[in-house]
């Protein structure tokens, strides 16, 4: 595939697992800004370059198409990572295949993410503008620097000229299960939040909420609740916001995330915390509560699907009070069973996130074509599972998975719900450890991946596409 305009026709090429950039040019001047090596080829030139952060720029310049957008409230959204660098391709088929309408968000990592692959922003936007060259697709998509937690996360995400920002501020969420009292409410940054006790009660204590399918009278402890549980984490989001909105030199947008917490979201809470940030002065398209349970990782949901629909009729009841966010879903991929009604309860205002199950399709490739790499990402991987396995939501047992892999269907293993969870967790371990010699595991795996990238495209077209396919009905009618 190639992207193509008037003067320029521009394609990946592959030499084994070795990949470069060829541009071909109607005129020298349209070479202008790219880095390699030009010959002429008949009346044209050629250029042939590596796939530098100063090609890709050469490329947005070129190619508006290549320029990452908005997502705006107005289509279903997905949003899928990529921790290797080469699961754009195969992406993108999956939106061209089976989600037309819907808003791909192409390039997505969090800076957490990042921090582990020792990947920077920059690199994670190139590896997705080469991907998109490499689908031919010019469909637009959407660049979201996601769990920001840090204003330096924000400086790194503006200046690869990311467009979404997640911000989240859940590390100053507090624990209120014990209860609350009002000497906690009075020990809130009453400053900082521009506010006052007093003012805080009057606003809210005694309110009608309606959320669709009911309707909640506010108490007082309700409100005081919501306060000590999310007052600091609102002054930390405004702090967010003011500086990725005071910074950046381009349209961005942002979305507002306390979903990695331990404490459901409840609706009161969420109207409390949009109507506090609307309040001082924050407008954003997505929000993402903490759901019921049932989100883990790599599985489909595991809660109850009806509490799960009026859970985010509520939301989306809500967000349409203050003008009409989405209601974003994290950890999101393979809920297949959900993806119908989560549509139909937010009436289309939904963005979903997915990451780990991008890379599970490159695992399946290293493990049919590289069965000795995969065993010693299996090891590491059940071996980070038992140590990390309390800090996600995850069910796995690893007994139940095998120690040797002697015998073992591995294409089965990975479809196996307890071995989908020990890889999910084990990723950032195992690309940045050491094969059996003492190799780095990252670079033979982008190895192996790349030199059967046609085959990685197919895996990931079918997998991908079949979570985007939901969404794509709403967004034509939209
Ligand atoms: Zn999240």
């Amino acid at each position: 595939m190639t992207l193509r305009h008037d003067a320029l026709t521009a394609s990946i090429r592959y030499d084994g697992s070795a990949r470069s950039l060829r541009v071909d040019a109607t005129t020298p001047q349209a070479l202008t800004g790219f880095e390699g090596t030009t010959s002429l080829a008949g009346d044209g030139h050629v250029l042939t370059g590596p796939l530098s952060t100063a090609n890709a720029a050469a490329l947005q310049a070129a190619f508006p198409a290549l320029r990452p957008q908005r997502i705006g409230g107005h289509r279903t959204s997905v949003g899928t990572g990529d921790r290797t660098g080469l699961a754009t391709p195969g992406q993108a088929r999956a939106f061209a295949e089976q989600g037309a309408g819907v808003m791909p968000v192409l390039a997505q990592q969090s800076i957490r993410e990042m921090d582990r692959l020792g990947r920077s922003a920059r690199s994670v936007m190139d590896d997705a503008i080469f991907g998109l060259v490499e689908a031919g697709w010019e469909g637009g998509f959407g660049a979201d620097c996601d769990h920001i937690k840090t204003t330096e996360g924000i400086d790194r995400g503006l200046e690869a000229g990311f467009v979404m920002f997640t911000l989240d501020p859940g590390d100053l969420v507090a624990d209120v299960t014990a209860g609350v009292t009002a000497a906690d409410a009075e020990a809130l940054p009453w400053d900082q939040l521009e506010d006052s006790l007093a003012d805080l009660k009057a606003r809210y204590v005694g309110m009608t909420l309606d959320v669709g399918h009911s309707q909640i009278e506010v108490t007082e402890q309700d409100v005081l609740t919501a306060a000590v549980k999310y007052g600091r984490a609102v002054v930390e989001a405004m702090r967010l916001y003011r500086h990725v909105t005071e910074n950046a030199q381009h349209e961005i947008e942002i979305e507002f995330a306390v979903d990695e917490t331990a404490w459901l979201t409840t609706f009161f809470e969420h109207f409390y915390l949009a109507s506090e940030l609307t309040r001082l002065g924050a407008s954003w398209f997505s929000f993402a509560p903490r759901y019921v349970d049932g989100f883990e990782k790599g599985l489909d949901f595991l809660g109850d699907a009806e509490e799960l629909r009026r859970n985010l009729e509520a939301h989306h009841a809500i967000a349409e009070q203050f003008g009409g966010y989405k209601i974003s879903l994290h950890s999101g991929s393979d809920k297949f069973s959900i993806y119908p009604l989560c549509v139909e309860a937010t009436q289309g205002l939904v963005h979903l996130k997915t990451s780990g199950t991008s890379y599970l399709c490159g695992v399946e490739i290293v493990a049919e074509h590289d069965p000795e790499l995969f065993s010693r990402i299996w090891d590491i991987s059940r071996a980070s599972y038992v140590r990390a396995r309390a800090s996600y939501q995850v069910s796995a047992e690893e007994d139940r998975t095998p120690t040797s892999l002697a015998g073992v269907d591995l294409a089965e293993l990975i479809r196996s719900d307890d071995a989908r969870q020990i890889l999910h967790v084990g990723y950032g371990d195992s690309l940045n450890g050491t094969d059996d010699s003492g190799d780095p595991i990252h670079d033979r795996f982008l190895d192996v991946v790349a030199a059967h990238q046609g085959q990685h495209g197919d895996i990931l077209a079918a997998h991908l596409g079949k979570h985007v396919a939901p969404f794509q009905a709403v967004a034509a009618r939209a």
